[in-house]
């Protein structure tokens, strides 16, 4: 069936793939999302395909930061990107003239962790990702649900605060406000300029200039053990298992795997996360608790779903299906 490529596109960068049968990634390359022109994100995909595909690259899988349509043709809507009605699939077959299938990013990374990740032995559990937004895919029965329009599972929008901060989908006291590396990021920012007094080393770390402050420096000092940001995360931890727990009353799950870039940061957000889960469960005490893991596949999960996605396409379409 020839090689598979996997691209994950989010709001801050694309991540490309040549993947293997069983999940491996065999070349990579990444480069910045132009987040605000739809037409530069199709010619960034192409170009990263041409680039890391070869004769017998048949199939290519995307990723998305965004509500897609019900077919996986278009996205509807995507609160950190600038699409909005975009056909993307049609667009990226036609730009690099291979089979293209289109999934969004914490689907496709469910998917991944459900075939060669943290989920192999799951049958129901639900999935976030943490990066510029927070992503969710709901599982049930090893299926995923992506509901009657396909915008099921969005996690990051449930609300965990009325009338809270704003939201880049529109809306106030989304979970994405509180527990996205972009509101983690936020949250070290203004620390930075209040002239919070236990705000130096990321003021020494960014040369007092937050706009060079990451995400990623963010986890890095949280790690070191710098106890303003050990404090930030283990806060994005506790809004998630807030909001961990609300969604329980509906799923029940018995896996929760929490993936994207921040869950580099490890039990510093998962041991904070945990405890809130536990402590706003309805039933507490009377109820299993699931395990709460990192992704296995960390960030590459989005990319490696979204290729097994695109190469059971292909199978598919050989087998004349
Ligand atoms: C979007 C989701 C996406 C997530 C992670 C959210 O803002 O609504 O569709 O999965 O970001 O990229
Ligand atoms: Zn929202």
């Amino acid at each position: 069936t020839g090689t598979t490529i996997g691209l994950d596109v989010g709001g801050t960068k694309i991540a490309a793939a040549v993947v293997d049968h069983d999940g491996r990634v065999l070349r990579r390359e990444h480069v910045p999302t132009p987040a605000s022109n739809p037409d530069a994100i199709v010619a960034a995909l192409a170009g990263l395909v041409s680039r890391l595909g070869s004769d017998d690259t048949a199939a290519v899988g995307v990723a998305c930061a965004g509500y897609l349509d019900a077919e996986r043709e278009s996205i509807r809507f995507a609160p950190n990107l600038a699409w909005r009605d975009f056909p993307l699939r049609a667009l990226l077959a036609q730009a690099c003239g291979r089979t293209v299938v289109m999934e969004n990013d914490a689907d496709a990374a469910a998917y991944g962790e459900l075939l060669h990740g943290a989920a192999q032995d799951a049958d129901n559990m639900v999935l976030v990702t943490l990066g510029t937004g927070v992503g969710g895919a709901v599982v049930t029965e090893r299926s995923l649900r992506r509901g009657a329009f396909g915008i099921g599972g969005e996690l990051g929008h449930i609300r965990v605060e009325r009338n809270g901060r704003p939201c880049p989908c529109g809306l106030r006291g989304c979970l994405e406000a509180y527990a996205s590396g972009n509101a983690l990021l936020a949250q070290a920012r203004a620390a930075v300029t209040a002239g919070d007094p236990r705000a130096t080393a990321l003021g020494v770390r960014c040369g007092q200039d937050v706009d060079r402050l990451t995400g990623p420096d963010v986890t890095a000092l949280a790690q070191d053990g710098d106890p303003l940001c050990v404090d930030l995360v283990a806060e994005v931890g506790r809004w998630l298992g807030e909001g961990l727990a609300s969604i329980a009353a509906v799923v029940d799950p018995g896996l929760v795997v929490v993936g994207g870039g921040l869950s580099a940061a490890g039990d510093l957000v998962l041991e904070p996360l945990r405890t809130a889960y536990e402590a706003n469960l309805t039933g507490q005490g009377h109820r299993p608790l699931p395990d709460v893991v990192p992704a296995r596949l960390v960030n590459d999960a989005g990319m490696i779903g979204a290729a097994a996605l695109a190469r059971e396409a292909q199978c598919r379409t050989q087998a004349g299906g």
